[in-house]
């Protein structure tokens, strides 16, 4: 008599459960059943974790710039930035930055470990799968302005992620260009709701944005409240951070 469809997916399925082998999940030990010849013995889930992972590690290629890629806290060098003042406060608020919902305003001459700061905080981010975007100034701007790009989608661009890195605003053309548009994307991001995180480098210092408007969205998205236990917000914060020092790149080449 000849085999049915559903006997002859039977006989296959059979055929292969029979080959499988019982194993232990090379990460997390939990009981699996594998191939013999497989490189990795993974479960469901240490294998969804690991295709996660590279699919941010790939994000993250596509993100930073060559001179970027190796940013991190990791790569952070405290000796070299030491003499740097307020160099540990910066760290520190970088260090959180990934679990608070409250921006920064990292400004100083340049450097001082600025960007590196921000792109280790943005690495952070991308890893635990936040939606990151990064605007650096020097580079995207000249681009907005050759391609003749629209300003409202331009400030479309950056006003729907969750986290927003801003590298070296102020860096070129005129001020005023510069805080026009740090105002339009935070008011945007106002309207879209999407919370105060914003990371900024500046070379421009926050009493220097002679705008009030702006000056004041700036500290208020910078501003966050420290939550005691019976509910009530007290100890407020502001993360605007002046880092003052010799360039320390200019410093390693000599
Ligand atoms: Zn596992």
């Amino acid at each position: 008599m000849e085999e049915s469809i559903e006997e002859i997916v039977a006989r296959i399925n059979k055929k292969y459960q029979d080959k499988l082998i019982d194993g232990k999940c090379e990460v997390c030990g939990a009981t699996v059943k594998y191939m013999q010849g497989e490189k990795e013995i993974l479960c469901n889930s240490c294998q969804d974790q690991k295709e996660t992972h590279k699919r941010r590690l790939k994000y993250l290629d596509y993100l930073l710039p060559l001179g970027y890629k190796n940013m991190s806290f990791a790569t952070f060098d405290k000796a070299r930035t030491k003499d740097v003042k307020n160099i540990d406060v910066a760290l520190g608020v970088a260090q959180r930055f990934v679990e608070d919902d409250t921006g920064v305003y990292l400004y100083g001459a340049a450097g001082q470990g600025k960007t590196h700061l921000l792109v280790s905080a943005l690495r952070d981010c991308v890893m635990q799968g936040k939606s990151v975007k990064l605007l650096r100034y020097s580079s995207e701007l000249k681009n907005y302005k050759e391609k003749g790009l629209k300003k409202e989608d331009f400030f479309d661009e950056y006003s729907k992620c969750e986290c927003l890195f801003i590298d070296d605003f102020g860096s070129v053309g005129s001020k005023d260009d510069a805080i026009d548009i740090l105002y339009g994307i935070l008011q945007k991001r106002i309207e879209n709701k999407v919370g105060k995180k914003i990371f900024v480098t500046a070379n421009i210092s926050i009493s220097k944005i002679d705008d009030d408007r702006v000056k004041s969205r700036v500290i208020g998205m910078c501003t966050g409240y420290m939550c005691h236990d019976n509910g009530v917000d007290t100890d407020k914060y502001i993360n605007v951070i002046e880092l003052k020092g010799n360039d320390i790149r200019l410093e390693g080449r000599l």
